[in-house]
């Protein structure tokens, strides 16, 4: 099916989107991004989507390419030109195109991808069984609160995982010795009590916005959870463990570093917090 992609204002055909050469986003990955769930052609969360676009632009004093306001009627054109039911919308902002030089260049706009595709959520058997993850030095800045395109270190963790065989990478912070989050979802365990753990939203981790909608529907169904940082041992000691994100939704982890955790099955505490997602009505 053709695929439309929207670029600095105009809507074009995918092979033929491109930015400029000398986009920042490119040579110092000078450009933020959301990627927005999309069920039945309907964004997921877009306003928390666009708040935190806002807290990422606002961090590097990169300015909105468009008003705000304007943002979801692009993200609706392209996910109507391109037919999508369920999906990701992708946004990506940069400071824009300019003879390369580290300093901000003046007077030069911010460029705007938006670009939607397919995507299948987490499978039948990966919410029956679990996923595995495996652990790794977190190498990223220290900036991951920013949601930045530089992705590299989290690139590199997630192959190194791959090639494992496991699904995600939950990476470590060597200093504390605690687990960040995984290269590209934020990280839990349930305690022996019954209790939620997860790193704080205090600049070691991306605040996300599952992560926010999980912890307010625990809130509500009388889970307790403790925002903390936890180790890789307290985690395979644990009694349950899951990972969020836009697109792995809420997944249980069953594997850590190749050891069964708890049962080695998905527990109740993830699959009720799943099912309460999952019924979430998305705004
Ligand atoms: N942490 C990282 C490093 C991520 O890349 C993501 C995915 N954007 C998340 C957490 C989960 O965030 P969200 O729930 O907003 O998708």
């Amino acid at each position: 099916m053709t695929r439309i992609v929207y670029v600095d204002g105009q809507y074009l055909h995918h092979s033929l989107a491109g930015l400029h050469v000398e986009d920042r986003g490119t040579q110092f990955a000078d450009a933020v991004y959301e990627v927005v769930a999309i069920r039945s052609g309907r964004p997921c969360h877009l306003d928390q989507h666009l708040d935190r676009l806002g807290r990422s632009l606002a961090a590097l004093s990169i300015g909105w390419p468009v008003p705000r306001r304007v943002l979801p009627h692009i993200v609706a054109e392209v996910v109507r030109r391109n037919r999508l039911g369920d999906g990701v919308a992708y946004l990506q902002v940069s400071r824009g195109a300019a003879h390369r030089n580290h300093a901000f260049p003046a007077d030069t706009p911010p460029s705007l991808v938006v670009s939607a595709w397919r995507q299948p959520g987490p499978s039948a058997v990966q919410v029956g069984q679990g996923v595995a993850v495996v652990t790794a030095p977190d190498q990223r800045w220290k900036r991951p609160d920013i949601k930045t395109v530089c992705l590299l270190a989290n690139v590199l963790a997630r192959q190194a995982a791959k090639e494992a065989g496991a699904y995600e990478v939950w990476l470590v912070d060597e200093a504390r010795g605690v687990v960040t989050e995984g290269s590209a979802s934020n990280a839990y365990l349930v305690d022996g009590r019954g209790r939620v753990v997860t790193h704080p939203d205090d600049g070691h981790v991306l605040a996300g916005i599952t992560r926010c909608n999980i912890l307010k529907l625990a809130a509500e169904a009388g889970i307790a959870v403790e925002e903390r940082p936890f180790t890789v041992a307290e985690a395979m000691a644990a009694r349950e463990a899951f990972i969020s994100g836009t697109t792995a939704t809420v997944l249980p982890v069953t594997r850590i570093d190749g050891r069964p955790v708890g049962s080695g099955q998905p527990g109740p505490v993830t699959l009720r917090l799943r099912a309460l997602y999952q019924d979430l009505r998305p705004s």
